[in-house]
């Protein structure tokens, strides 16, 4: 039986989340990282273990079917792949920074300035965009020190916190994309691959569905439902089961992390009782 082949990168940054997405997709990998290349125990896979600047290339000829990796590397290397889904994780934005104690107003700064990167395409797309002329030193890693050590003027690197620009004396002071992981597939896959590849999104949606979610169960007296109700739409709407006390109900919904302590507090105040909050693992929706 074919198998959809999938890269992922070997060790880095992205390594253990790729691997982490498909635990939670129900995909177990046997051979953890050592090896190139190991197959799946129970879904028609095989995972190979690449350099992520590769993946682009091997997926764009068909040594992979998919693969996993950040945005911006997707950008850089400019092949011909699909990006098939966001998958949410390794959020970082590739930005223009300078060091600290320069003056900056706007773009036109970098006019004639040398700007290290290792994402010169994406650079060169943008400068070029905005009518700016500036020169562009390739450099393969390391790019927050080249201001430092007299290498150019400016520097044009991933950013998530900043801390790593902060430490070498620079300040972040354009964004020029925001990036996260994706997963990117072959224009030309199989049948059969295609149907591997709905089978795997359908479960990396249920899993990204329920991430940020929480289910929420309480009960509350009868009068005060309908507001209840308003604060807790739920995906279609909640559950209503009436408690062997007359004159209760219990309420099942589901809510947003982020809206979590506001509405609890506001269910309290309308007088819910016995508020019981459970993560949610898939979410098929
Ligand atoms: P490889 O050896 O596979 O070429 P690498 O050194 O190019 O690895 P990593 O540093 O492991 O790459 O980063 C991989 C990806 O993780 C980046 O392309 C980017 O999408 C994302 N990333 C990088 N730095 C950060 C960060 N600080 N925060 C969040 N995501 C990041
Ligand atoms: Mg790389």
């Amino acid at each position: 039986m074919e198998k959809i082949k999938i890269a992922i990168q070997k060790s880095g940054r992205l390594s253990e989340k790729s691997i982490d997405l498909l635990t939670e997709c129900g995909i177990r990998i046997s051979n953890g990282t050592r090896k190139l290349k190991t197959e799946a125990g129970n879904f028609p896979m095989e995972i190979l273990f690449l350099r992520d600047d590769d993946i682009p290339q091997y997926v764009e000829q068909g040594v992979a079917d998919i693969g996993i990796l950040g945005q911006n590397e997707v950008w850089e290397k400019d092949k011909n792949v699909d990006i098939v889904e966001e998958l949410g994780f390794s959020n970082c934005r590739l930005s223009l920074a300078i060091p600290k104690d320069e003056t900056y107003d706007d773009l036109k700064y970098f006019e004639n300035k040398r700007i290290a990167t290792s994402y010169p395409k994406i650079l060169e797309k943008f400068f070029t965009q905005k009518g700016i002329d500036v020169s562009i030193e390739e450099l393969g890693g390391s790019v927050e020190i080249a201001t430092g050590i007299g290498l150019a003027d400016a520097i044009f690197d991933i950013v998530s916190t900043g801390s790593t620009l902060i430490m070498n004396g620079l300040k972040e002071v354009e964004t020029v994309v925001k990036s996260q992981a994706v997963l990117i597939s072959n224009k030309n896959l199989s049948d059969r691959k295609k149907q591997l590849l709905e089978e795997l999104l359908f479960r990396i949606k249920a899993y990204k569905n329920g991430q940020g979610k929480k289910y929420v169960l309480l009960n509350a007296p009868n009068e005060v439902i309908p507001d209840i109700i308003k604060l807790l739409p739920g995906m279609r709407s909640p559950s209503i089961l009436p408690l062997a006390d007359k004159g209760w109900s219990s309420v099942h919904s589901v809510i947003n992390d982020d809206d979590f302590w506001e509405i609890i507090d506001e269910l309290k105040r309308m007088g819910a009782e016995g508020i019981l909050v459970i993560p949610i693992e898939k979410m098929i929706l």
